[in-house]
């Protein structure tokens, strides 16, 4: 677009010494265009032009996956809303009637190919997968699977709430008529595969015996710690991530890819009483023999996968799916690796790929007949083995991983998959990420070892470009030629170094706004419009995130998780010169342990014992984890007898205040 001088530039040379701002306040801009405004801006051109080139070179025609998504289908609910326990709550645990926008033609500001998986995510209800085998699909991000044995149900992976997984149970005995459930299955250990276990069964009917509950080994220490000393920080990026704070709609949430969102409610968790350790482990259940596979470390930390001879139907867990997974979840993660993800898919197809007849799963919907469900298997291992062989490919020609991510293409052959295309993972940053599992952080050039931290960096960029007008003249520029990447680059420099300048976080949210648009992925699209979001706003609005702690995970939490998180709350300058030792012993639990604080460092110790503590309590751990958390006052309990200490309050409140409390309320696309 050609860019001619107007009277508002003339203008705002002669009034430059005033910061080019016209009558009112009202900025002029240099070549005459509207002012800026923090409303919500629909596509652009440039956009709709990214939005050609997918739909030119992806296979539109090819609506397979509705066939498959469609098929067996045995019951439906109109209007699909799940109430929370909490009466109180107007917030529903689930609410498809938000997506009925999706049901229309793809809009200009939703990536075609997104929009495609949002319709496909979008279809619910009871599915059979084989005579015996169902699926409640589109009741939370993930499926719950229903088994018949002789005499009742096996559960695989009960969703993320109670009351999501109580109402999948409920379509089920109402359609296929009402049997026990006698054994619940967790496929792995995040929390989408055993946070409604509750709405399926009791914990009383477990330890009767009724009920067996089935995991891979680590799966009771993973399903708790993998989320305990990042907690806060992963907390305020999943609420980036899964889209939290957006409204549905075209130009909102529309699609996690994995699913369509998470549910909100009750999260619980109930301990295995079987364990699975190794691969070739067969369990008769109700009469139902099921083949293990153990595959750790990939997909999660702790996961397996099975195989039912007796309708040769395979559960690929969440290691295969109708997406490119994430090596790497933009919320936070240790990152995992794509050589192993890939070796247990290749294993699969050894071990199973000769006898079943159907491949289902955690999330999206099952593909039928041996060949096509081992084409899919070998698809996915493939596309996983292609990101982790070509990134290190490219490192070791010396690429970094800005210039990686820019370089590495799949192959057709897999680009042109749909369940291969990255709608949760991406390309971009899963190679990323694959650098970072190899080669950390740090690309080798010594210009990025040390740089200035974002505000000092963005006050001197500022500087270089000749002060905040011409660095918003030169952005808008860049916004007006569809560059919205350079937009954000530039901006970021100015948002950091004056969070107060309006014009500079309108047009950057204008910019974000625009990528996520643009974005194929449901995080990617749902980190850019959050961040567009929060530049828009004057404060930050966070109550309605959920949050997963529950009475049932913090109670599976060894102790010693919860005094590493202790460790990571403690303040290191704060603390620097104590010396603390505190006596602590757990009345409900029978453990006592020494925590000492000395050179800005908490240690615990559990047979380890000093003469005269600073400090010594005797306290429930119950009582303990909710003082940790603020649901209840250290005083309180003292003064009712429910706590006792040695030592004085006076020593504790010193110790109690070299310990920060994390809030999830930071800022992230602002200083
Ligand atoms: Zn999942």
């Amino acid at each position: 677009m050609k860019k001619t001088k107007t009277l508002g530039w003339i203008l705002c040379g002669a009034l430059s010494s005033l910061g080019c701002a016209g009558f009112g306040g009202v900025p002029v801009d240099p070549a005459g265009r509207p002012a800026l405004s923090p409303d919500p801006k629909p596509a652009t051109s440039a956009t709709r032009a990214v939005h050609d080139r997918f739909e030119r070179r992806l296979p539109f025609e090819d609506d397979r996956d509705f066939e498959l998504a469609e098929k067996g289908l045995l019951a439906r609910k109109d209007a699909l809303q799940i109430p929370t326990d909490n009466k109180e709550s107007s917030v529903l645990a689930w609410d498809l009637t938000k997506y009925g926008f999706i049901d229309g033609e793809s809009p200009d500001s939703v990536n075609p190919s997104l929009w495609r998986q949002a319709k496909l995510n979008k279809i619910h209800g009871l599915f059979e997968v084989v005579d015996g085998i169902y699926q409640v699909r589109g009741y939370d991000l993930s499926n719950i699977s229903f088994i018949a044995g002789k005499t009742g149900w096996i559960v695989l992976d009960p969703l993320i709430t109670i009351e999501a997984a109580r109402a999948a149970l409920a379509l089920v005995n109402e359609t296929l008529g009402e049997r026990p459930v006698v054994a619940v299955l967790y496929s792995h250990s995040h929390v989408d595969h055993f946070g409604g276990v509750r709405g399926v069964t009791t914990s009383e009917a477990v330890e009767a015996g009724r009920v067996r509950i089935v995991a891979s080994e680590g799966f009771s220490h993973h399903a708790v710690s993998e989320n305990v000393v990042a907690g806060n920080v992963m907390t305020r990026r999943a609420g980036y991530m899964f889209g939290r704070l957006l409204e549905p709609g075209p130009t909102g949430r529309v699609d996690a890819g994995l699913g369509k969102t998470t549910s909100v409610g009750r999260v619980s968790m109930i301990a295995p009483t079987d364990i699975i350790a190794q691969t070739g482990t067969k369990l008769t259940i109700d009469g139902i023999e099921i083949v293990f596979q153990n595959t750790p470390n990939a997909e999660a930390p702790a996961e397996m996968m099975f195989y039912f001879p007796h309708r040769k139907a395979f559960y690929a867990a969440e290691e295969a799916n109708a997406v490119l997974h994430n090596l790497y979840t933009l919320r936070g993660a240790q990152v995992r690796s794509g050589a192993d993800w890939a070796r247990w898919l290749d294993e699969a197809i050894d071990l199973f790929g000769d006898d079943f007849e159907v491949v289902f799963g955690g999330h999206h919907w099952p593909r039928w007949g041996r060949e096509e469900g081992t084409a899919y298997l070998a698809s996915q291992r493939d596309l996983y083995k292609y990101i982790h062989d070509q990134t290190l490919h490219l490192a070791n020609l010396g690429l970094t991983p800005l210039e990686i991510a820019d370089r590495i293409r799949l192959p057709e052959s897999l680009a042109t998959e749909w369940f291969n295309r990255g709608y949760y993972g991406t390309v971009n940053h899963n190679s990323k990420a694959t650098y970072q599992l190899y080669l950390g952080f740090f690309d080798g050039n010594p210009a990025n070892l040390d740089p200035h931290p974002p505000v000092e960096v963005g006050r001197r960029y500022v500087e270089l470009a000749g002060g905040a007008d011409a660095m918003l003249v030169h952005a808008r520029n860049a916004y007006d030629d569809g560059d919205y990447r350079w937009v954000a680059e530039v901006l970021k420099h100015l948002v950091f170094s004056d969070p107060d300048n309006d014009q500079a976080r309108w047009l950057q949210a204008d910019a974000l706004e625009q990528l996520g648009y643009q974005a194929e992925s449901g995080p990617w699209r749902n980190f850019y419009l959050t961040g567009a979001q929060e530049l828009r706003q004057e404060a930050l609005e966070l109550d309605a995130i959920a949050s997963t702690n529950s009475p049932d995970v913090l109670a599976a939490m060894d102790s010693s998780m919860i005094f590493d998180f202790l460790a990571v709350s403690l303040d290191g300058e704060k603390a620097a010169d104590a010396e603390i030792t505190l006596d602590l012993e757990f009345t409900d639990r029978s453990e006592r342990w020494l925590l000492e604080i000395s050179r800005g460092v908490l240690r615990y110790h559990a047979t380890r014992r000093v003469e005269e503590p600073t400090l010594a309590m005797r306290i429930s751990r119950a009582d303990f984890m909710a003082v940790l958390s603020g649901a209840k006052s250290m005083p309180k309990l003292l003064a009712k007898g429910d706590a006792e200490l040695d030592g004085g309050v006076l020593r504790l409140a010193k110790f109690g205040r070299l310990f920060d409390k994390f809030s999830p309320n930071f800022e992230i696309v602002k200083p």
